[in-house]
């Protein structure tokens, strides 16, 4: 048996976390206890975080409904297909006809920052739910 430290996915807290991996397959989970944010401890979502990992409802690919069915693609046609229907709705409806909802924690890890989404192409707004920027 190994640890992997990792951070939970569950939440903007970001408690950290050690993975119990057995014959490569993630069998358990124990808390952290040199994480500054959790400090050992973890909530009833962090304890059972593992239970997703080998879960066999997991989408482990990208997916586009083409003619009704749910069809695996790579991650550059699911990237322009979304791009795509983006720039369409944008151009019908302009800014106010799409929306962008992210978990802190994507925000931190991509690097992404408000100001980097605020510039996107007719985004009129960026902030917290329903607080429009001045
Ligand atoms: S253990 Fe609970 S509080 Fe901590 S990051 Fe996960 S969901 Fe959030």
């Amino acid at each position: 048996m190994k640890f992997v430290q990792t951070i939970c996915p569950y939440c903007g807290t970001g408690c950290g976390l050690l993975l119990a991996v057995k014959d490569e397959k993630v069998v358990g989970v124990e808390a952290l206890t040199a994480n500054p944010v959790n400090e050992g401890k973890l909530c009833i979502k962090g304890w059972n975080v593992h239970e997703f990992v080998g879960h066999p409802d997991r989408l482990k690919a990208s997916i586009i409904r083409k003619d009704g069915e749910l069809v695996e693609v790579s991650w550059d046609e699911a990237l322009n297909f979304t791009a795509s229907k983006l720039q369409s709705i944008i151009r019908e409806h302009g800014g106010n006809g799409t929306g962008l909802l992210s978990l802190r924690k994507v925000l931190q890890r991509r690097k992404l920052s408000a100001a980097e989404i605020r510039a996107s192409p007719g985004q009129p707004e960026c902030g917290p739910l329903r607080t429009p920027l001045t």
